[in-house]
């Protein structure tokens, strides 16, 4: 007798997607959840100084509610997560090709700094103390960055300087207080996990004028200020990706 292997399909597939939606909706409520518990950070983050809209900096620093509909979700939130996943494999294939590279203090703890008072600080994802002839003189900053296709196509093309300045920013000021005179810079593509490293020189006059801006944006978060907008219109395309657009343009100039 034949049999019909495909009765239970239509309930199968009819239901997967209600399934899915409901799993996900769980998922992305525990994420934020687990998000919103977690202690705001009292200080402006070092990775962060290399924004290039100061006003937003001050936004972010007074932890000023983001627009509706613009927090965090739990897919964002996942990327963050799987972001440090990928962090740990380039940490693992670089220590297996004999980079010496610290990523924790004996206590567990990241390595790090803190300045202006503890009101800028920062967490670096590592330090190279020793490794294979790739020229550079160790130690070296590391800092790692998860990326898709795109953008790390853009990055391999462009370079660190012109693709990423905020993360360029970042390993300037990271090298600055970490006191290292260049960084190993890798990003991961998250799509075909090719590799890309480039090396990042110390720029003093960057560093510094990066220094200068953080404590503007404390200066001003502190006297209840806010810094100028970084264009005249509110279809500016870093504003129209911005997540403070609409309180930023409703605020007094
Ligand atoms: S909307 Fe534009 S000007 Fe306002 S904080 Fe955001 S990026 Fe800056």
């Amino acid at each position: 007798m034949a049999m019909d292997f495909n009765h239970g399909s239509a309930w199968v597939y009819g239901q997967e997607a209600t399934v899915a939606d409901k799993i996900n909706a769980r998922i992305d409520e525990a994420m934020v959840a687990r998000n919103k518990k977690q202690k705001p950070r009292a200080y402006l983050g070092g990775s962060r100084v290399g924004e290039p809209c100061a006003r937003r900096l001050v936004y972010e620093y007074l932890h000023a509610p983001m627009d509706e509909g613009k927090d965090f979700d739990g897919r964002i939130l996942r990327v963050f997560d799987a972001g440090h996943k990928f962090e740990d494999l380039s940490v693992a294939w670089l220590r297996l090709t004999g980079f010496d590279l610290r990523t924790n203090k004996k206590d567990g703890s990241q390595f790090g700094f803190s300045a202006a008072n503890g009101k800028l600080a920062g967490h670096i994802d590592g330090v190279i103390v020793a490794g294979p002839d790739v020229g550079i003189i160790w130690p070296a900053l590391w800092e790692h960055k998860a990326l898709n296709t795109k953008s790390w196509n853009d990055l391999v093309k462009h370079g660190l300087q012109v693709s990423k300045p905020v993360y360029f920013g970042q390993v300037q000021l990271y090298m600055a207080y970490m006191e290292l005179s260049v960084a190993l810079f890798t990003a991961l593509n998250k799509d075909t996990e090719e590799l890309y490293h480039e090396i990042v020189p110390f720029d003093p006059a960057e560093a510094q004028a990066l220094s200068d801006k953080a404590v503007s944006v404390i200066r001003a978060a502190e006297c209840g200020e806010l810094l100028p907008r970084i264009a005249a219109a509110s279809d500016f395309y870093l504003c129209r990706m911005c997540p403070y657009a609409e309180r930023c343009w409703k605020e007094a100039a």
